[in-house]
């Protein structure tokens, strides 16, 4: 019987595999990753110093126990190293693997910014479990973390570690937090609340230096600002890993390019997850995985089955100022309007026939999406800048 290769044992890769085997039992499938295909819950990453979990405490299923439930051959701790198309054949750390179709989930590498010091190489970022498991060896006899960047993983971070009982600073270049999601309005929400529980703000400017100092670092930023700090943690935002599809010859642009039915430039190489880049959209989240995963498996199935994204919103986890937030494209054309602001704003973003086509809700609002998501595509009364209703 043919052969499925899956590339990358994270939520993409497993999620794939899950779904198929709700179809078809017997297809032979093997998972090939370069990690230890233990199963976990990435986004706990964000939100488990607070709940005092280690690594081993986030895993979920041990990889022999997600390998026996599936019904796969997983190879672990193996690297792909090459894509042989021609062939149909992989080069991995492990020997030579012949696949038939072969589905790429291989995730995003955390991007890193350029710094300057002589403890430069000591900034660190967390985008999977051992990251973890390093960082909390790591804030041994910590007081103070820095991060550089305040988008969503930022501020999950820093509201995470205040809770946990740290100073945090937040050094982002923007002019709020959140600002690549959502208006200005919006992203000020969380100022003060995360300021409350220990995080210090540092808008417009960058980290440009990191230097040993005594025991900890001294942070030089673009604006001549020093700060004194025990870590420097990097959440700039990630990068599909593409080389390997890359070097195949396979068509890739921020990720790896996929159509509707996930299906790359090879009729026979499929793509998900924090590395595809689907009908132009990378969307590196939950929701869009799972279904993915669910077309893809049903596509493998036999039934060629295009994914259809529903509303998405994007939850926040920043407890002290809850968000959830469906984005909208940066060349998006309308304007957000306030539609209430009381311990938190409500902001829905009207297209130019006056139709919703995203919003934000912050502090109370936040629990409020799956309301918000109805009204999607509905024609809205102008807002106003007081308590209105939707
Ligand atoms: C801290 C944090 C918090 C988050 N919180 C949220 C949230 O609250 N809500 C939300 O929707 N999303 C959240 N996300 C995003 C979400 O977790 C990711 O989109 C998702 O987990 C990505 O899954 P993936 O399988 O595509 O990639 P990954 O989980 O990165 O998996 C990639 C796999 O590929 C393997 N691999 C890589 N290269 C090779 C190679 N050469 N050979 C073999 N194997 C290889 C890796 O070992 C790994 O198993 C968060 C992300 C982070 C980092």
């Amino acid at each position: 019987m043919k052969q499925i290769v899956v590339l990358g044992s994270g939520l993409a890769g497993y999620s794939v595999i899950r779904e198929l085997r709700k179809l078809d039992r017997d297809i032979p499938v093997t998972l090939v990753t370069r990690d230890s295909g233990d199963y976990y819950s990435k986004p706990m990453l964000s939100n488990a110093f607070a709940q005092g979990k280690d690594a081993a405490g986030l895993v979920l299923t041990r990889a022999a126990d997600m390998a026996a439930q599936l019904g796969i051959t997983l190879l672990a701790k193996t690297e792909v190293q090459a894509i042989d198309r021609a062939n149909k054949k992989l080069a991995t750390t492990a020997g030579e693997l012949a696949y038939d179709r072969l589905v790429i989930a291989l995730g995003a590498d955390p991007i890193r910014i350029p710094v300057q010091g002589d403890a430069a190489d000591a900034v660190m970022s967390v985008n999977d479990i051992a990251d973890y498991a390093q960082l909390r060896k790591s804030v041994q006899g910590v007081a103070h973390i820095t991060i550089m960047g305040g988008g969503l993983i930022g501020c999950e971070f820093a509201n995470d570690w205040a809770t946990a009982g740290y100073k945090v600073s937040v050094v982002d270049p923007g002019p709020y937090p959140l600002a690549s999601l959502m208006p200005e309005q919006a992203g000020r929400q969380l100022l003060a609340p995360l300021a409350e529980i220990g995080v210090d703000w540092h808008f417009g400017t960058s980290v440009s230096r990191v230097d040993r100092h005594e025991n900890g670092y001294t942070l030089t930023l673009a604006d001549g600002t020093q700060l004194q700090t025990d870590l420097v943690l990097s959440a700039v935002g990630l990068r599909p890993r593409i080389a390997l599809a890359q070097a195949a010859g396979l068509a890739v642009n921020r990720g790896i390019k996929v159509d509707a039915s996930l299906r790359s430039s090879d009729a026979a190489i499929f793509a998900l997850g924090d590395c595809a880049e689907i009908e132009g959209k990378v969307q590196p989240f939950v929701l869009p995985i799972m279904n993915a995963a669910r077309a893809l498996a049903k596509t493998l199935a036999g039934e060629e089955t295009p994914v259809v994204f529903p509303a998405m919103p994007v939850v926040v986890k920043t407890p002290a100022h809850p968000v959830a937030v469906l984005p909208v494209a940066r060349d998006a054309v309308g304007n957000w309007q306030l539609r209430a602001n009381s311990d938190g704003v409500k902001m829905a973003f009207l297209d130019a026939d006056a139709r919703m086509s995203g919003f934000v809700l912050t502090g109370r609002y936040a629990a409020e999406r799956n309301e918000m998501s109805k009204l999607l595509g509905q024609p809205l009364p102008a807002g106003t800048s007081h308590e209105a209703k939707v």
